[in-house]
């Protein structure tokens, strides 16, 4: 028997959306979302596997895997079946494979959901993998390789993982190219097709989340969530755990110059920090990127603004994993900004100071979380589509009464929790990473997979010291109260006489 849960769930006031949790008997948990106003239905199924659990040597398998399923079923063996029928009905249809998850969704007009949603559950019911499929997919694969090979984005980003353990996943190329799903385990005697099989095996029932948006009632969409997922097969298996932290001291306090395919300069200043999600309640990332990206008088980005050093300032923490994640400050330089590197670097490590000096402040989290308020309770509707991917990712990290609402509103003042991740943030843990044109010629070494050049320097705490000592931090100083952000937001009861006013 499903069960199907009376859950509290924290929603905003503005919504008016039906929502039902529903777990199946396989342990597929799914979320029911019913919106009588919508004209698109969608679904989005998360699996919790991803790149983090491809076979040693054989880079690329998970994302190689979501390709596949697009492909064809056993019960719709045409190939492309189950995108035409969406394109065919106003929809559209993606997928993406993460670290520790790979994610698949759609949308389509709500009047077809029934049999797109069949032909998408096949996907994790009885995919075809046939042979002529494989080879077309690899070299999808290695074309979108080719493609991000020109991206600074993939670029710098497998830079940073490529300066981090080796024995940890976060090292490893994600994406997949024709030479590691085609050449290299040819070499080694590997039926390709079997690993996929092998690999396919891992897509358990318990580790999967489904969350579907309809026109129609919740019952009408429990019944049939019930007849299409119960299939799946349940072979319990472990969710994904990452070994520890992908950074050890070998790979802190560097400076890394490398060089990207675009014209333009940008800084990162980065640390590792204890993930947000641990405490995300309290929200000790948020405080701090509240104020390390705050723009107003005082702050870091309005002094480097001033001096013609920036142009633009974003601070904050990714929500990487449960295990790991970085807070980093970025921000595109100009020629100036470039010059006067050292000086901006200094300006940060200033402001970090100071934050620990001036200790933290319970009317800067109560302003913070007035923000947050206003904005989930008073936001926009999204597209359906956006709308079931976004949510699916909360159901893995939270309790069911919390996935609407995620790490959105932080709610308890937590100042040990915020001083231990400002601890993080020291020159002892950090990293740089500039990426100019100018170190052309300057750089010594190479990244394997995407052939980006680069050069390494270290950076010690006396030499940070130094930077904070010459760098412009007269007018740096802490954002005053607010007026304007609201501290009640309930209804107020209005006098008829006012609202007739106008009509005089
Ligand atoms: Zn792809």
């Amino acid at each position: 028997m499903a069960a199907a849960g009376n859950v509290e769930f924290i929603r905003a006031r503005s919504d008016k959306r039906e929502y039902r949790r529903l777990l199946l008997p396989n342990a597929l948990e799914c979320l029911l979302i019913s919106d009588a106003d919508t004209d698109k239905a969608a679904a989005c199924m998360e699996v919790g596997v991803g790149s983090f659990s491809d076979p040693e040597g054989l880079e690329g398998l998970a994302h190689f895997l979501e390709h596949m399923l697009f492909y064809a079923s056993e019960k719709y063996p045409g190939e492309q079946d189950y995108t035409k029928y969406i394109s065919e009905h106003g929809g559209s249809s993606n997928a993406f494979t993460s670290s520790e998850t790979t994610n698949f969704y759609f949308d389509v007009n709500a009047d077809n959901f029934e049999e797109a949603l069949d032909r998408f559950a096949q996907f994790f019911i009885k995919p075809l993998m046939s042979q002529d499929a494989v080879l077309r997919e690899i070299k999808a694969v290695d074309s979108e390789h080719k493609k991000n090979l020109l991206s600074d984005g993939w670029r710098m980003h497998q830079l940073q993982k490529h300066l981090a353990s080796k024995d940890h996943p976060y090292h490893k190329f994600s994406t997949g190219s024709w030479e590691t799903l085609e050449t290299k385990p040819k070499e080694r005697g590997l039926d390709i097709r079997l690993e996929l099989l092998k690999f396919y095996e891992n897509y358990s029932a318990n580790l999967m989340h489904l969350v579907v948006y309809v026109k129609e009632s919740l019952d009408c969409i429990q019944s049939l969530v019930e007849s299409l997922f119960s299939h799946v097969k349940n072979t319990d298996q472990r969710s994904f755990k990452c070994p520890s932290q992908p950074l050890s001291a070998e790979h802190l306090q560097l400076l890394v110059k490398a060089i990207p395919i675009i014209e333009g300069d940008y800084l990162k200043i980065s640390w590792p920090v204890t993930p947000n999600i641990q405490f995300y309640k309290e929200g000790p990332c948020r405080y701090l990127s509240h104020l390390i990206g705050h723009e107003g008088e005082g702050s870091i980005f309005h002094i480097i603004k001033e001096l013609g050093w920036a142009m633009d300032l974003v601070a904050g923490a990714g929500s990487d994993s449960n295990e790991y994640s970085f807070f980093s400050v970025g921000m595109r330089l100009t020629d100036a900004g470039h010059d006067h590197m050292e000086d901006i670097i200094g300006l940060v490590f200033k402001y970090i100071h100071l934050l620990k000096e001036d200790g933290i402040h319970e009317w800067i989290f109560d302003e913070l979380a007035s923000i947050n308020e206003t904005e989930f309770h008073y936001q926009d509707k999204v597209h359906p589509i956006s709308y079931v991917t976004s949510t699916v990712s909360s159901m893995r990290l939270f309790p069911p009464e919390e996935w609407l609402v995620g790490e959105s509103l932080p709610s308890k003042y937590a100042p040990n929790r915020i001083n231990m991740i400002l601890d993080e943030l020291s020159p002892e843990r950090v990293r740089i990473l500039c990426e100019s044109k100018k170190f052309e010629g300057s750089t010594n070494c190479a990244e394997p997979w995407y052939n980006t050049s680069y050069s390494i320097e270290n950076v010690t705490p006396y030499m940070i010291k130094q930077w904070i000592q010459k760098a412009p931090t007269e007018k740096l100083y802490l954002p005053k109260p607010n007026i304007f952000v609201p501290k009640d937001l309930s209804l107020k009861e209005v006098p008829d006489k006012v609202l007739h006013f106008r009509q005089y």
